[in-house]
C-alpha cells in the first residue's frame, strides 16, 4: 500500500451530505440514494415544491434574521422534502455552490419541520426564479428525459419503507427497500437497449494458426501470458488468437487504420496483438501490463469501435458510452491526450479529475461526450452531483487497478459503478496481480480473459541497467549531488525520494546551487505538476525531484536515468521507477542508493536483478542474508514472533 503521507493527489475525501433534521441514512449507503432518489418519487412532475415566504417585490431590501445581515434584492423561501435536502447541497456543499453560481441566487438551507425543510432562496427576482426552478428540478427523478419507456419507475410511498422496531420506535425496513430498490434497478436495465459487444471479423490467417504457431507467437512476444482469469465454463468461447497486424485487427475498420497509421507505429505491440481480438468481440479483459506496453491503445480502439456501433444513436444517446477510470490526474490527463490523438467519427470525450476546473467539466459534459476519462474521486463527485448520467456506460476501463485500490479508491469504484448496467463490457489493467484487484475483477468482470505482458520482469526493466549504490543515509545527498554534476548535457533524470519533504529539500538544494529542475509530488498544485511535466518533456529542465505519484503512467520518452535517491517502500513500485526509463526502444539507467535501513528489500531487489539479467553486488547478497537471518533471531526469542525490525518493510537498523 502507497502512504497516503506523500502520494496524495488523492483528490475530495467522501463528505457526507448532511440532511438537516432527518435520520434518513445520506447517499453514501447502499439504499438510500436510489431509493429515495427514483422510486420514492417515480414519474410524479407536479411537483413545483409549494412557496412558503413572499416574494417581497422587485428590488425591495430584506432582512436576513439569521445572518444579520441585510442585503439587496428578495427573498423566497420554498420548502422541500427534508429526505431530499442531500440533493441540494451536494457532495461536500458541491451542489449548492453550483445552484448559487449558475443561477446567482443565495441558498440557504433552514429549519425542517420533520418531513419538511425550508430553503431561502435571496437575490434578484431572475436569480430566485432560476434556483427555484433548478431546486424544483433537483427533487425530481432524475430521468433520461427523450426516453421515457427507460424509465418507468413505479412510485410507492415512501412511508412503505419503515417499520416499528420491537421497541414500536419507526425504523426503515432496510430489506424492503433493498428488495424495492434491486427491483427497480433491474427494471431499469431491463429497458436499456441491447448493448452490441461483437465487432470482430477474424482473419482468416490469423483464424488459421495452429497452436504452435499461438503458443511460438506468445512466447517471442514478451512471452505472454493468456487465459481465463476464473474457471472455464461449458459455452464460453476460445480466447481468440492474437492477430499480427494493424490491418488483420481493423480491415473493416479503415478510418481507425488511417488514424494508427498517422502515428507512424511500425506494427503492434504485444499487448494490443492479443487485446483487440478479445476486446472487439465484446469479451472482459484484464491485462496485467504497465505503462509503455501500449495498454491504452489496446482498450480505446475497441472503444471507439463499441460507441459508434450502438444501435441508438450517439446524439441521441443519455449521458456517454465509455468510462476510463485511472488513478491519478496525470494519469488521466495522459490518457485524454492520447484519446485525442485518434479522431473517430467525431468521437468526444472529457477528462474529470479532482484539481480541475470543476464547472467546465460539468460543463463539457453537460454539452455531450462519448468517452469519460476520469480520476474515482471527481467522477463520484459529478454522479453524486447528478452531473453526469452513467446508465449508458456500455464499455468500461479500469486502468491501472492495483494503482486505485493502493490509494484507497476502492469505495468511490465501487460507488461509481453501482448503477452501471451490469451487461456492459469491463476492461481492467493492472500493473500487478494482488488479491484486491483479483476481488475487484470478481466483483466487476464477466468470465474475463487476462493477458499478462511479463509479471514482475517487466519488459521496460531489461532494458534498464540496474545499479546500486551503498550509502549512509547522511551520505546520500553527496551522492547525489556527485551524480547531477558528472550528468552529461543530453542526459535526463528522474530522481526519486520516499517523501515530499525530501523532496521538497532537494529542489531548495539544488535551487540554491544553480542549478535547474523540476518537482512533482503531493505538495504542488495541479498547474503546478503540469508544468513540471511539461518543462521534463519539452526539455526546459532535465532534473525532475520527485515522490511514487511519478512513478507510473509518466510517459517522458527521453528518460536517459532514474535515480532512487531513497529506495521505494516496495519492490513494486520498483520496477515502476526503474521503467521510467529504457522505454520506446531506448536504454536506460537506473542508480539506486541503498542503506542500511533498506535491507528488509534486497532479497527482492536481488530477485529482480537476477531476472533481468544484472549483476548482484556482493554486499547486496550478504545484506539479504543478515536480513534473513535476523528474522529467524527475532522468531526464535521468546516472547517475540518476528517483532519490530523483522516485520514488512523492517525498518530496523541492520549491520553491514
Ligand atoms: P501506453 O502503454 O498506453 O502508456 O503507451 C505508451 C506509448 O506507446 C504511447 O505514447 C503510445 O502512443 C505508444 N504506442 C502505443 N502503441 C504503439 C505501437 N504499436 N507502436 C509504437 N508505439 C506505440
Amino acid at each position: 500500500m502507497t502512504d497516503r503521507d506523500d502520494d496524495d493527489w488523492i483528490e475530495n475525501e467522501e463528505v457526507v451530505v448532511q440532511t438537516p433534521a432527518s435520520n434518513v441514512p445520506t447517499h453514501n449507503t447502499r439504499v438510500y440514494r436510489p431509493t429515495a432518489s427514483r422510486g420514492n418519487r417515480g414519474r410524479n412532475t407536479d411537483y413545483n415544491w409549494r412557496s412558503r415566504g413572499t416574494n417581497e417585490g422587485q428590488s425591495g431590501r430584506f432582512d436576513d434574521r439569521r445572518s444579520g445581515s441585510r442585503q439587496e434584492g428578495s427573498k423566497k423561501v420554498i420548502t422541500i422534502p427534508t429526505d431530499k435536502v442531500g440533493r441540494v447541497i451536494g457532495k461536500g456543499g458541491s451542489k449548492i455552490r453550483d445552484l448559487q453560481d449558475e443561477s446567482k441566487a443565495k441558498i440557504k438551507i433552514g429549519d425542517s419541520s420533520g418531513n419538511e425543510t425550508d430553503v431561502t432562496l435571496f437575490g434578484t427576482d431572475e436569480a430566485i426564479g432560476k434556483a427555484e426552478t433548478m431546486v424544483n428540478n433537483l427533487m425530481e427523478d432524475y430521468k433520461p428525459a427523450p426516453r421515457k419507456e427507460y424509465e418507468e419507475v413505479e412510485t410507492s410511498n415512501s412511508q412503505d419503507f419503515f417499520k416499528k422496531n420491537d421497541g414500536g420506535v419507526q425504523v426503515i425496513d432496510w430489506d424492503k427497500l433493498n428488495a424495492f430498490y434491486d427491483e427497480q434497478q433491474n427494471n431499469r436495465w431491463d429497458k436499456l437497449p441491447p448493448i452490441i459487444k461483437d465487432f470482430y471479423n477474424e482473419d482468416p490467417l490469423v483464424k488459421n494458426m495452429s497452436k504452435a504457431e499461438v503458443a511460438h507467437w506468445r512466447q517471442v512476444n514478451n512471452d505472454i501470458q493468456v487465459k481465463r482469469t476464473f474457471d472455464e465454463k461449458p459455452g464460453l468461447k476460445p480466447i481468440p488468437n492474437p492477430v499480427q497486424t494493424f490491418e488483420q485487427a481493423f480491415q473493416h475498420y479503415p478510418e481507425i487504420l488511417d488514424e494508427i497509421y498517422k502515428q507512424g507505429f511500425k506494427q503492434p505491440s504485444p499487448i494490443q496483438c492479443q487485446a483487440w481480438p478479445i476486446l472487439l468481440r465484446g469479451d472482459d479483459m484484464i491485462g496485467i501490463a504497465q505503462t509503455g506496453t501500449g495498454k491504452t491503445l489496446a482498450f480505446l480502439l475497441p472503444a471507439l469501435i463499441h460507441i459508434e456501433g450502438q444501435t441508438i444513436p450517439r446524439d441521441q444517446r443519455e449521458g456517454p458510452t465509455v468510462l476510463i477510470m485511472a488513478p491519478t490526474r496525470e494519469l488521466a490527463l495522459q490518457i485524454d491526450k492520447e484519446v485525442a490523438k485518434y479522431q473517430y467519427k467525431g468521437i468526444k470525450s472529457v477528462c474529470l479529475y479532482g484539481g480541475g476546473d470543476r464547472k467546465e467539466q460539468i460543463k463539457v459534459v453537460a454539452k455531450g461526450v462519448d468517452i469519460v476519462i476520469a480520476t474515482p474521486g471527481r467522477l463520484n463527485d459529478l454522479v453524486m452531483a447528478r452531473h453526469l448520467n452513467i446508465i449508458n456506460f456500455s464499455y468500461i476501463v479500469l486502468d491501472e487497478a492495483d494503482r486505485m485500490l493502493d490509494m484507497g479508491f476502492e469505495p468511490q469504484i465501487r460507488k461509481s459503478l453501482f448503477d452501471v448496467r451490469p451487461d456492459r463490457q469491463t476492461v481492467m489493467t493492472s500493473a500487478t496481480w494482488p488479491t484486491g484487484v483479483r476481488r475487484l475483477a470478481e466483483s466487476y468482470m464477466k468470465d474475463p480473459i487476462q493477458v499478462n505482458v511479463g509479471s514482475l520482469d517487466l519488459a521496460a526493466v531489461h532494458t534498464v541497467t540496474q545499479q546500486i549504490m551503498f550509502v549512509e543515509e547522511d551520505d546520500k545527498e553527496a551522492a547525489l549531488f556527485d551524480f547531477l554534476y558528472n550528468m552529461e548535457p543530453t542526459d535526463k533524470v528522474i530522481i526519486f525520494c520516499g517523501k515530499k519533504a525530501v523532496a521538497t529539500h532537494i529542489t531548495t538544494e539544488l535551487c540554491l546551487k544553480g542549478i535547474q529542475c523540476q518537482s512533482l509530488h503531493g505538495d504542488r498544485d495541479q498547474s503546478d505538476r503540469e508544468a513540471a511535466l511539461e518543462d521534463m518533456l519539452d526539455g526546459t529542465v532535465n532534473i525532475l525531484i520527485a515522490t511514487d505519484v511519478a512513478s507510473r503512467g509518466i510517459d517522458i520518452k527521453d528518460l536517459t536515468h532514474v535515480v532512487n535517491f531513497d529506495f521505494p517502500r516496495h519492490i513494486e513500485e520498483y520496477v515502476h521507477r526503474v521503467g521510467r526509463t529504457g522505454r520506446a526502444g531506448k536504454t536506460g539507467i537506473a542508480l539506486s542508493f541503498v542503506s542500511r535501513n533498506d535491507w528488509a528489500h534486497a532479497a527482492e531487489l536481488i530477485k529482480i536483478l537476477e531476472e533481468a539479467n544484472q549483476e548482484v553486488p556482493q554486499e547486496l547478497e550478504e545484506m539479504a542474508q543478515r536480513f534473513q537471518a535476523m528474522k529467524i533471531r527475532r522468531e526464535q526469542e521468546p516472547g517475540r514472533g518476528g517483532g519490530r525490525g523483522g516485520g514488512r518493510g523492517g525498518r530496523g537498523r541492520g549491520r553491514w
